[in-house]
């Protein structure tokens, strides 16, 4: 809500009030008249024609929203109601409609100031009737009857000021919250009018959006605090449908990708009226995501994709050589007689053994398409992408003999070496067909070199 809408809404309940004020005052004036002694039919009619002409003031105050005419008018009518009380007799008719304009200008007026205006004349009023009219010939009736006219009057004016003053402050507390969260949010905040222009910016906007002062923006369109014209194709978008959200959407700032919460709607139901953009920062939680989500994908052992991964590719690869109609060539790796190795050297060497074991299959990987994970202990597993079994078989040979040229050193200096066994499978994927077929024929064709003496290269064509 702004500043402009907190205080019609307040005016909207304070006029309520002013009117209420003033029927209540012209009756007990016209009541007043009609007990006072002398009383005459005359008297009342001009009151109440007076009360008429001063309602239609109001309503027309209301409408023309003046800005310093409710002032000068009650003021006026002072000076006027002082002077004709002792000029002219039927100084009362003024003294009602300085009340009434008084009510008037403090719904429209400083309350503070008015509060203080309407104390000394009241007060000044009140000696007045006590000290200086009693007596005077156009007081119908005792002052005292006058007194109590000024009383009520002045107790209503209380009620309206006390109304509005208490209102006043209820916008001021409301307007210091907001801008304290204005300046406090980590989001970046932008309020705009029906015409696009920036009314609020969080102070936030300098740091989020790369921006040195947030004032000169203020009063232009909000579409210029972005540079890049898809970011600004976008919120024009948005603020044509007047509502939008959208977790973890791409903005451009000053060149840079930043990853946004964007969260808009406007500010009422009414058709022309501003709207609200809220815009957070999300780009270092997802990049802590993503690390997040890289690092579950990776052996910590041997800084080698893990199961998890491969799980996930293979289904990859599986749907692409489906669609393609091409080979897909599954290599299952075996360290030979590692549970030996392990016995004899320990199992701390044997983790530096399936250390250089993960690099050498790496390296003896060409292609950008193959991949490899570690699927088990000292099992692994590599997919090659378009491959046939021909093809398949030179690169599990290439990865055994790579490994047979390895030597690991122990602690104590000692050269050690290992061997492995590699079951390759190879198939065109057809309909129907699971991505698990692959790996039990790549695990059989396993078992097969390791029946056969181990060190070796088995394949199974399925294609
Ligand atoms: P084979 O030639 O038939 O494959 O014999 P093997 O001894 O290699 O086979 P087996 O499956 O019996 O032994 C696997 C061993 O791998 C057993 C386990 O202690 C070891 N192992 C599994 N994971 C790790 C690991 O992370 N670090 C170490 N050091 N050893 C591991
Ligand atoms: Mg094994
Ligand atoms: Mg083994």
């Amino acid at each position: 809500m702004n500043e402009l809408e907190l205080e019609l809404g307040y005016r909207k309940r304070a006029n309520r009030a002013v009117l209420l004020c003033m029927v209540i005052f012209c009756i007990s004036r016209i009541i007043a008249e009609v007990l006072a002694e002398g009383s005459q039919f005359q008297d009342v009619v001009k009151i109440m024609a007076g009360a008429c002409i001063a309602m239609l003031g109001v309503l027309l105050l209301q409408k023309a929203n003046l800005k310093s005419a409710p002032f000068i008018i009650p003021f006026l009518m002072y000076i006027v109601y002082l002077i004709s009380s002792y000029a002219i007799d039927s100084y009362k008719y003024f003294y009602s409609v300085y009340l009434i304009a008084l009510i008037i200008g403090a719904t429209y007026f400083s309350i503070k100031n008015y509060l203080i205006f309407i104390s000394v004349t009241q007060a000044m009023n009140l000696l007045l009737s006590i000290f200086i009219l009693d007596g005077h010939p156009s007081i119908n009736g005792s002052v005292w009857m006058h007194f109590a006219l000024i009383l009520i009057g002045s107790l209503m004016l209380f009620v309206v000021l006390y109304y509005a003053v208490n209102k006043s402050n209820e916008i001021d507390r409301a307007f210091a919250s907001f801008g304290a969260l204005m300046k406090v949010t980590p989001n970046v905040l932008i309020l705009i009018d029906e015409d696009n222009k920036i009314k609020y910016l969080s102070k936030s906007v300098c740091r989020v959006l790369d921006v040195k002062e947030t004032g000169d923006f203020i009063g232009r369109d909000f579409l210029k605090l972005f540079n890049e014209e898809s970011v600004q194709e976008l919120l024009k978008d948005i603020a044509k449908k007047r509502s939008f959200y959208e977790n973890y959407q791409k903005i451009t700032i000053n060149g840079q990708v930043k990853t946004f919460d964007l969260f808009a709607d406007k500010l009422s139901d009414e058709i022309k009226d501003g709207m609200f953009f809220m815009l957070n920062d999300v780009s270092e939680i997802i990049r802590l995501k993503e690390m997040a989500e890289q690092d579950s994908l990776m052996d910590s052992l041997i800084q080698i994709p893990n199961r998890r991964a491969f799980d996930r590719q293979i289904s990859q690869e599986w749907n692409y050589a489906l669609r393609d109609k091409v080979n897909l060539s599954f290599l299952m790796i075996d360290i030979d007689y590692f549970k030996n190795y392990n016995d004899t050297y320990g199992h701390r060497q044997g983790d530096e053994l399936l250390k250089v074991a993960g690099k050498t299959f790496k390296s003896s990987l060409k292609r950008s398409t193959d991949f490899i994970a570690r699927i088990g202990g000292e099992e692994f597993g590599v997919l090659l992408h378009a491959t046939n079994s021909y093809q398949a078989n030179v690169t599990a040979e290439r990865i055994r003999k790579a490994i047979e040229n390895e030597i690991i050193l122990t602690a104590n200096g000692e050269k050690t070496r290992f061997t492995v066994s590699v079951g390759v499978a190879s198939v065109i994927p057809s309909m129907g067909m699971e991505s698990s077929y692959l790996i039990e024929e790549a695990d059989k064709a396993l078992y097969n070199a390791k029946q056969n003496g181990r060190n070796r290269v088995w394949v199974t064509d399925l294609a």
